[in-house]
């Protein structure tokens, strides 16, 4: 805990422990149809930590992170199935992951990602509205089954991971 770390990933932790607030912005599931779609209507039933959006697809912080800075992309259409997806949903998917990786190996030297999908009832999934993860990983954390499993989260408060999300996502560019 004293000594010095100059991992840039440590900066976050540091203010993470605020659980009032964390317990607030997580609050008891949102008693709505789909919180991705509510998340697209602005509902303000459902937490919004939205980093960014195009014409069909939303990158947003995860509610309940694997690791600092989890992101999920996914299509404004409720889209329950992986072939369901569009041409342009899909590209444009594709597009925010190149992104957000490009982000985190430039800017926190990120240099391992889990990317997916969980499809259907018996992957652990939560929500069936499809969404890609879109994790990095770091030395000496969990191995990939753990974060398959669900089996350890991630304290941080959502939304000051937001904040720097957005502020690094819209002033990011190149590739
Ligand atoms: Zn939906």
């Amino acid at each position: 805990m004293e000594k010095p770390d100059p991992d840039p990933w440590e900066e976050p932790r540091k203010n993470l422990f605020s659980i009032h607030k964390l317990e607030y912005a997580r609050g008891k599931r949102p008693d709505v149809d789909c919180i991705l779609c509510g998340i697209c209507r602005k509902d303000p039933e459902v937490p919004n930590l939205t980093v960014s959006e195009t014409e069909h697809t939303v990158v947003s912080v995860n509610l309940y992170p694997y690791n600092p800075g989890h992101l999920i992309i996914f299509p404004k259409r409720h889209v329950l199935s992986y072939e369901e997806l569009s041409d342009e949903e899909a590209l444009e998917i594709h597009r925010g992951t190149g992104k957000a990786i490009s982000i985190l190996k430039k800017l926190w030297n990120v240099q391992g990602f889990n990317l997916g999908y969980n499809l259907g009832k018996n992957s652990g999934g939560s929500i069936p509205h499809i969404h890609q993860h879109i994790v990095p990983r770091f030395p000496n954390e969990a191995g990939f089954l753990d974060v398959l499993a669900n089996s350890r989260i991630v304290i941080y408060e959502p939304y000051e991971m937001q904040k720097e999300w957005i502020r690094i996502w819209n002033e990011f560019s190149g590739s």
